[in-house]
């Protein structure tokens, strides 16, 4: 295996179900069992991953971008004031839109955003 194909590899299988790190939290855990992974190599795959739909991007306002492995029907809901991100498991909620049939689709990616109830809790005070 090539070393570039062995980082890649490292990379995606740090990911799981319900792991959204941060690039930089994630570099920590790679670092546990690769103390030189570097940051660089790190940050040029995941650009490549979500170009390639392997990884999906998490972006939120104000807040570090996080970073999902793409599993299909898995949605996102992100909290705008801490960055906390959660999985959503639904079905397709956009009901076979005319258009999207005209189109073979690839991967889909949705996510919602606001407060989460520990904010909103705190907003009330
Ligand atoms: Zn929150
Ligand atoms: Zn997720």
């Amino acid at each position: 295996m090539s070393r570039v194909t062995e980082q890649r590899q490292i990379i995606l299988e740090a990911f799981k179900k319900g792991y959204h790190p941060t690039a930089e939290e994630l570099l920590r855990k790679l670092r546990v069992s690769n103390p030189n992974f570097s940051r660089a190599t790190l940050y040029r795959n995941l650009a490549l991953f979500c170009e390639n739909g392997k990884l999906q991007k998490i972006s939120a306002v104000g807040q570090t971008d996080r970073y999902a492995i793409n599993t299909g029907c898995h949605y996102h809901v992100v909290c705008e004031r801490c960055g906390r991100v959660e999985d959503l498991d639904m079905f397709n909620p956009l009901q076979n839109p005319p258009k999207l049939l005209e189109y073979t689709i690839n991967y889909h990616e949705l996510t919602f955003y606001g407060l989460c109830p520990k904010c909103q809790q705190k907003a009330k005070k």
